[in-house]
């Protein structure tokens, strides 16, 4: 864990780094400190699917946005210090933090100061940079501007090992009300581009095309992000969407960010989603991707957003008893798959634990990996239930719905700008 004071250090000399020998910093960098959590660096930790334990650094190539949506903090129209880091500096930022063994890989971002075909430019330029010239071989993650041109695209997906796409909204017209400039039409053509590159990528590597030696990953799937309560499109629609792009194949995942309402924005006093809201749809989304449920499968409130108190996965239990107990001696992995506190690694262990010797209790189902706490009472082992109770609502001061709170807060920054 980095403390505050190395975190600094660190970023002090990243943007050193961005400094020309014989110029010094050049001042559209000066005052990238003024900016704080909205500066062109972010070092953070992540897990983007390459590889266990690999860090990558964030930056946001500028805080520059000719566009002017309602919800974002570096929207047009709002008073920040704006800094754009050019393609070179980029990479002389990256390779030396890559060098100090700070991180493995790289995560990019950007506002679009002019307009999605010249930023484009910029971001295949830095890649270029890296991969040609200094050979860099591992993970790049890069925002695609949606209105990008073709040519521009097929680079991009060429060059990156992710490709990810900010969505924003599920519904077009919802879309436009907080987003004038952009369009979810265009955005869904380029994802699909971007789909049919990596679909086709992937098919000619199956077919013994030998890897890319500047890209030895190959193509990692694209992602999307949607921010969420900034529009009054439910978690239900929100799911059926990720549902659809996902079965395109070549989707990784889908990102989720709860609406903040900012400082000096249109919608500044628009209250806060629940980030238990955000919590809640990644559960979902995740039960379509690794646990083989089906869109239409999910349970939600009458309102069509999922129940805030209980896990997607628990509410799913709770509304079909006729689907349980689940006998753990027998039942095939995907029945164990549908037991709250049983996932993937576990259901496995326990299939094949079960062709030596049959787990005896909660403890073997620990030792296997099970919440027993949660999938106790949906268990049987050789006809006796584990557990008497299945599921108690965790005990809490307030109702998950009253999490933002009576009061209002505004914030200067939200957590879905780097995504
Ligand atoms: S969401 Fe993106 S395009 Fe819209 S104002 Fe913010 S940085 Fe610009």
């Amino acid at each position: 864990m980095l403390r505050d004071t190395d975190l600094q250090r660190k970023l002090d000399t990243l943007m050193s780094l961005a400094a020309d020998d014989r110029d010094g910093v050049p001042p559209r960098l000066r005052h990238a400190r003024d900016a704080g959590a909205l500066g062109p660096l972010n070092i953070r930790s992540l897990r983007p699917g390459s590889g266990p334990g690999t860090r990558l650094l964030r930056i946001l190539m500028t805080n520059a946005c000719s566009y002017n949506c309602h919800y974002c903090p570096m929207r047009r129209d709002r008073e920040l210090p704006r800094i754009l880091l050019k393609p070179a500096e980029l990479v002389r930022i990256f390779l030396g933090a890559r060098r100090r063994g700070w991180v493995d890989g790289l995560f990019v971002t950007t506002g679009i100061p002019s307009n999605p075909v010249k930023v484009m430019d910029g971001l295949i330029e830095a890649l270029e940079l890296l991969r040609e010239r200094y050979r860099f071989g591992g993970y790049i993650h890069v925002k695609l501007v949606a209105g990008a041109e073709t040519a521009q695209i097929e680079r991009l997906t060429a060059l990156a090992s992710r490709i990810s796409l900010n969505l924003e909204a599920p519904c077009g017209q919802h879309l436009a009300q907080i987003a004038p400039e952009k369009s979810l039409p265009v955005a869904l053509a380029d994802l699909e581009r971007v789909r049919s590159l990596v679909i086709r990528e992937r098919t000619a590597r199956a077919h013994g095309k030998p890897a890319d030696p500047l890209r030895p990953g190959g193509a990692a799937g694209m992602t999307m992000q949607f921010v969420v309560g900034a529009t009054p499109d439910t978690d239900r629609t929100l799911i059926d969407s990720v549902a659809r792009l996902q079965a395109g194949g070549a989707i990784h995942h889908a990102h989720f960010s709860a609406f903040r309402p900012i400082t000096d924005t249109p919608m500044e006093s628009v209250p806060a989603a629940p980030a238990l809201r955000e919590h809640r749809l990644y559960q979902a989304e995740h039960l379509l991707r690794a646990y083989g449920f089906a869109a239409e499968e999910v349970v939600y409130e009458p309102s069509g957003n999922l129940p805030l108190a209980t896990d997607p996965k628990i509410a799913w239990a709770l509304a079909h008893p006729e689907r349980f107990p689940v006998e753990v001696t027998s039942a095939g992995r995907a029945e164990l798959l549908r037991v709250p506190g049983i996932g993937p690694v576990a259901a496995g262990r326990i299939v094949a634990e079960r062709a030596g010797a049959t787990p005896r209790g909660l403890t073997d189902l620990r030792r296997l990996g099970v919440v027993t706490a949660w999938a106790g009472g949906f268990l049987t082992l050789r006809g006796r239930r584990l557990q008497t109770t299945r599921w108690a609502e965790q005990l809490g001061f307030w109702a998950p719905e009253e999490e933002a709170g009576s009061y209002h807060l505004a914030y200067e920054v939200s957590p879905g700008t780097f995504r």
